[in-house]
């Protein structure tokens, strides 16, 4: 086992390349892995401080980012690789120190899934081949793209599924419809038995990551790691057939179904994203596995359609949405929004409202809630109240576990507060308490009425809602995908009364008081 932790390497080995592996890149199979010379190779780790410092980072994203690059670095070098796994001040400064010990060595890495480091590689001389934990090539998406008049994930779905071959029945879908999407929007059922969670057994690397992310950094935010996440691939591996067992017949249907976190904090999801994401499983295989249990004949074609859409569709969409936008997509603000981060978004308990109060609790306990608890509630609420958008992705980036730029910036940018005007979703995802109300069981116990909108107790959302529409009504009457209900405005006898309330609780917010 040839495990460095310093340079220069002890046992004076020649190298002749360097491999460098991001901790977004654990893939165990990836080309970077395969193709290396265990005789001549190193494989490069570098944990940075930098990284872990300065932001309000949720102590469970950290744990799930170091722990899973500790135990696969482990894994490679008990497996007769030769690994060093740096731990510096600065990212820059580690591969400086690379180069100054092995001037001689050629330098490779896999393509990074995000702008900054793509440059910093560059910058530091490494040859970047083609990152291959991902189905959709950064250029193939480009090229799709430029064949289109407009990105709809619906049409990027349909050509992945052809290309792929997956769900088809000749040239045509599976079942006769590319999608299902309108059997599955049931709200939470009643009287239903939830499986249970899937726990992952806490070891000794963990918990001396825990231990020294308690004692270095005293600004994380967030519960400490439970049995939630696994830190290794056959950790992942288990998560990947507990969902296939208990979870994928239902996925669809309830997919969007808001139950309270007490009742369900899982819902029927698969909890995947986090080792999707940084390499310890392969879409492909994920895609593969849950494709064979279909076939096994009791899963219904709304809940594996469903679920490839997710894989096959959202997550390669959004990486070629990244890479297609450029690095100053980020920064878009087309709705001129600029209210600080509501306190709320730190301090849940500071809000009565009660979906807003237990999801928040509920990141706050794992780092994670599902697809419509962020966009729905989390990202509507930034929306309605005009939350600077920056900041709210910064919000949104540190304190979920499968945040990483590629995937956060096109979710919350385009999809969630529609700083772009449109380039990649083509209306808001705006909603008042009404939709909430009829997916999730949040409302039967808050002291708001999602029913009406202009009183003291009225559901904020459905205020800010209509306000919200109110404040953008020039530049959404033109859009005929939202402009049916700007119309609507012109319907509301309490329209003042309705602005008036607005301001007290967009004020309420921002003090944390409502
Ligand atoms: C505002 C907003 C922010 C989001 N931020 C992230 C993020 O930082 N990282 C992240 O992985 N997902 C993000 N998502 C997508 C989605 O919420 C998560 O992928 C999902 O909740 C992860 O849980 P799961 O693995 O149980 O997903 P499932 O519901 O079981 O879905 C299966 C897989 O599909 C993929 N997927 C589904 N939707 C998306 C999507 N919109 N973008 C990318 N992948 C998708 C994920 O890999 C997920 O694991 C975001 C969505 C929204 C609306
Ligand atoms: S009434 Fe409004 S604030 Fe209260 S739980 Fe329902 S949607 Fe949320």
């Amino acid at each position: 086992m040839a495990l460095y932790e310093s340079l220069p390497l002890e046992d004076g080995a020649q190298i002749s390349t360097v491999r460098f592996i991001a901790f977004d890149q654990l893939g165990h199979d990836s080309k970077i892995i395969r193709s290396i010379d265990k005789a001549s190779d190193l494989l490069l780790f570098i944990e940075s401080d930098e990284n872990l410092r300065g932001k309000r980072w949720h102590i469970q994203r950290l744990f799930f980012l170091i722990s899973s690059a500790r135990h696969f670095s482990r894994e490679l070098a008990a497996a007769g690789y030769r690994v060093l796994y740096l731990r510096s001040e600065s990212f820059s400064d580690a591969l400086d120190k690379v180069d100054a010990a092995l001037p001689n060595s050629m330098k490779v890495a896999m393509e990074p899934a995000s702008f900054r480091l793509h440059r910093t590689l560059l910058d530091h001389g490494y040859r970047l081949l083609e990152n291959d934990l991902f189905l959709t090539a950064k250029e193939e998406f480009k090229e799709w793209a430029a064949s289109k008049k407009s990105l709809l994930m619906e049409n990027f779905y349909r050509a992945q599924r052809i290309r792929l071959n997956i769900l088809m029945d000749g040239d045509q879908p599976l079942g006769g419809t590319w999608n299902l999407d309108h059997d599955n929007r049931l709200p939470p059922p009643k009287n239903h038995i939830w499986p249970e969670y899937l726990r992952h057994e806490r070891d000794e690397i963990d918990g001396e990551v825990i231990k020294e992310l308690r004692a270095g950094y005293p600004n994380l935010w967030g519960d400490d790691p439970d049995q939630s996440w696994a830190t290794t691939r056959s950790g992942a591996l288990r998560q990947l057939e507990h969902f296939l067992a208990h979870h994928l017949k239902d996925f669809g249907p309830l997919e969007d179904a808001m139950p309270r976190a007490e009742e369900s904090w899982q819902v029927h999801h698969s909890l995947l994203s986090p080792y999707l994401n940084n390499g310890l499983l392969h879409p492909r295989e994920v895609i593969d596995r849950a494709i064979a249990r279909f076939e096994e004949g009791d899963i219904p074609l709304s809940s594996i359609e469903g679920f490839v859409r997710q894989i096959i569709g959202w997550r390669e969409y959004v990486y070629g949405i990244y890479w297609l936008f450029g690095e100053e997509y980020r920064k878009e603000n087309r709705l001129r929004a600029t209210r600080p981060l509501l306190p709320l978004f730190h301090e849940p308990k500071r809000t009565k409202m009660a979906c807003v109060n237990d999801i928040v609790t509920s990141v706050e306990k794992r780092a994670w809630v599902h697809h419509i608890p962020r966009l729905m509630v989390l990202s509507n609420l930034a929306l309605l109240t005009g939350i600077d958008p920056e900041e709210f992705l910064d919000w949104m980036s540190e304190v979920f576990i499968d945040a990483y730029d590629w995937v956060m910036v096109p979710n919350v940018i385009g999809m969630g507060v529609h700083a772009d005007g449109g380039r990649m979703m083509t209306k808001p995802y705006a909603a008042g308490g009404a939709y909430i109300s009829r997916m999730s069981n949040h409302c039967k116990g808050c002291v708001f009425d999602p029913k009406t909108r202009s009183e003291t107790d009225s559901c904020p959302f459905t205020t800010l809602y209509w306000d919200f529409l109110d404040r953008h009504r020039e530049e959404f009457s033109k859009n005929h995908r939202i402009a049916q209900q700007v119309r609507g405005l012109d319907r509301l006898k309490d329209l003042d009364q309705l602005r008036e309330r607005a301001r007290e609780v967009l004020s309420g917010l921002s003090n944390g008081t409502l």
